[in-house]
């Protein structure tokens, strides 16, 4: 029956994954936490539920823009969805609980902020609830990289409708994260659900930055001329510059900030929903509910706070699965600067800490000279055994320097202080220095201390990154941050193993050969296919202007492309097509045919 619907509302074949698994649970009235990465279908894990049990499903997210996307998106489908936040006014809101009281919502998305307010806690005890679903899962542990104290007291409104299956999703969530969310919101330990968090069509690259503003434009323009993207800029100012820039030098680029007007906010984020081919350049404000699949590229100026906003923020490129670039460029300017944001922080210890590891592990990745992915896969847990071919690294491996005596050198110093010591202690016992703390510690009469005087504080530091990175040293972030040595490092240590370590590259130079190109997403269709694929995406805009709605709501890139690709001529070969269900078909099925044939005629 799940099945059933999947293929006549949503047009898809088969399941992926685990999504059955988990639709079955919630039908039986159990719990699930779904941790899979973006793009992986979380969604229809509870949208199908939700139509099959009696009563409506709410749905809580942080993101009022992703609300409106996915309602728009329900409401292609037939499927009788609404939202409730700030952005409808007194007599919309109304409606919208009337619908729901009346018991004839599928699906009702709110905000955390309204669920939480006693008089929608007291409507909601009067209607049937078919489940509770909690997106953006990781903002209720302090574990993870987006707490919100508000999101904490969701658990307590879970506690309210213990009868009600829960199911909270997101697509970034370190182990004691997981652990966090499971604990909070009651869900039993079978219930939760790790899909790999690979996301195989990007590939990633850093480099190091040399006049970030050319590299950047220089990357565009060989691989994403026509292309959606996004270029994240840590300040203000720098995402006004870069995106002036840009347009003075002919792209279509737009800035996004917090310090613009809501209204331009508003109506910038409109724009790179609704049109082809829009550069957005943006502070982290913006993305959060970006639910546009086709973004073909995620730019980084700046390196991020940590991993998790890392591989959150490159998420939003390719969530349709084509091929697309995940670009960093980093320099070491930029690790001050970051380390000074963290430790101006107001947060506590015990987050000061939590937010050091976690930078420190992605300054680590941009020097690592491993493959990207398998670093960080392995950050969140997850291992990959071969080099995965699509990253800089793979690509064009870079020059190493054997740096096993190095190695050897700071993991006995860990050994020897007894694993309970930050980088920053164990560096100065190794250089010798005699601080207060080694001083009352006795570290001096150690025999590692003072044996590294060959490194500078700088170089110890990033080695002691690369050690974590390539884990031969792991960090006790719920306890004081200090290093740990891990099972991998005794090869090492005696001396069996070799480390490498990446050797910064010379500046590029202008005259280097072309970079290589990735497989843009035309580079899938041939010639023939093309024009075709052009005719059909004009037919979309046309469809989604006149409603009001992102091309891409009527129809993703990919369904577009099986269309150019096997013409099909009749109504029913079109419902063969992925992404074209009963009710598109209905709606959309002839115009497309329309433009299919006339093409064919024309050749
Ligand atoms: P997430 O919320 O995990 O980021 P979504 O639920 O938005 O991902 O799904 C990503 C895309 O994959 C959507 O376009 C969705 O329609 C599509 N999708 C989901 N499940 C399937 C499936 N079983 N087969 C094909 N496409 C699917
Ligand atoms: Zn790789």
């Amino acid at each position: 029956m799940p099945l059933k619907i999947l293929q006549t509302v949503f047009g898809y074949d088969q399941f992926r994954l685990q999504q059955e698994a988990i639709i079955q649970r919630l039908l039986a009235g159990q719990n699930a936490a779904v941790i899979m990465p973006t793009g992986g279908g979380k969604s229809i894990c509870y949208q199908i539920p939700a139509l099959m049990r009696k009563g409506t499903g709410i749905v809580v997210s942080p993101l009022i823009s992703l609300m409106q996307d996915q309602v728009d998106a329900l409401k292609q489908l037939d499927i009788c969805a609404e939202y409730l936040n700030s952005n409808l006014d007194g007599g919309q809101q109304y409606r919208v609980i009337e619908a729901l009281l009346s018991g004839s919502l599928d699906l009702l998305y709110v905000a955390p902020e309204r669920l939480m307010m006693p008089d929608f806690l007291n409507l909601l005890t009067r209607v049937d609830l078919s489940l509770l679903a909690i997106d953006e899962a990781h903002c209720i542990s302090q574990w993870g990289h987006d707490f919100r104290p508000e999101y904490r007291k969701l658990a307590e409104v879970r506690n309210q409708f213990p009868n009600v299956p829960c199911i909270a999703a997101t697509a970034t969530a370190d182990d004691p994260t997981r652990r966090e969310i499971v604990q909070q919101l009651h869900i039993e330990d079978e219930g939760l659900f790790v899909a790999g968090f690979d996301r195989p069509n990007i590939r990633y690259a850093v480099v190091q930055k040399n006049n970030a503003k050319q590299q950047l434009l220089r990357f565009i323009e060989t691989q994403h001329s026509k292309d959606a993207g996004i270029v994240y800029c840590l300040s203000r100012r720098k995402v006004e510059d870069v995106a002036q820039w840009l347009v003075e030098q002919g792209h279509n680029a737009l800035p996004y900030h917090a310090g613009l007007a809501a209204e331009v906010r508003l109506e910038n984020q409109d724009r790179f929903l609704k049109e082809e081919g829009l550069i957005v350049v943006a502070t982290i404000a913006f993305g959060m509910g970006i639910d546009k699949p086709n973004v073909r590229f995620v730019a980084h100026m700046d390196i991020p706070k940590s991993p998790e906003s890392y591989y959150q923020e490159t998420g939003r490129a390719g969530r349709d699965g084509l091929p697309a670039n995940a670009w960093m460029t980093y320099g070491l300017a930029d690790v001050v600067l970051m380390q000074k944001i963290l430790s101006d922080s107001e947060a506590d210890e015990e987050h000061k800490r939590v937010e050091w590891h976690k930078f420190n592990a992605l300054v680590g990745y941009c020097e690592s000279a491993q493959c990207r992915r398998q670093v960080l896969l392995s950050y969140f847990g997850d291992t990959m055994d071969e080099p995965c071919g699509n990253c800089d690294t793979c690509l064009t491996p870079v020059e190493t320097f054997d740096g096993t005596v190095a190695a050897q050198k700071f993991l006995s110093c860990v050994h020897r202080t007894g694993q309970r010591f930050g980088a920053g202690h164990v560096v100065d016992v190794l250089l010798g220095k005699m601080t207060n703390k080694i001083e009352s510690f006795g570290h001096q009469a150690l025999s590692t201390f003072g044996i590294g005087e060959e490194h500078s504080v700088g170089q110890w530091r990033s080695i002691a990154r690369q050690l974590v990175t390539a884990n031969y040293l792991s960090v006790d972030i719920e306890g004081y941050g200090g290093l740990r040595l891990t099972p991998d490092c005794g090869a090492v240590l005696k001396g069996e193993k070799q480390v490498l370590f990446r050797k910064d590259p010379k500046p590029e130079r202008r005259s280097r050969k072309k970079e290589k190109t990735s497989p843009a997403k035309n580079d899938l269709l041939d010639d023939q296919t093309q024009p075709l694929f052009d005719a059909l995406r004009d037919l979309r805009l046309e469809l989604a202007r006149e409603q009001g709605i992102p091309p891409y709501i009527i129809f993703h890139d990919s369904t577009l492309i099986a269309l150019a690709q096997n013409r099909p001529k009749t109504v029913d070969d079109l419902g063969y097509i992925p992404g074209v269900g009963a009710v598109k078909l209905e709606r959309y099925g002839e115009a497309f045919l329309n433009v299919i044939c006339t093409f064919e005629n024309r050749n």
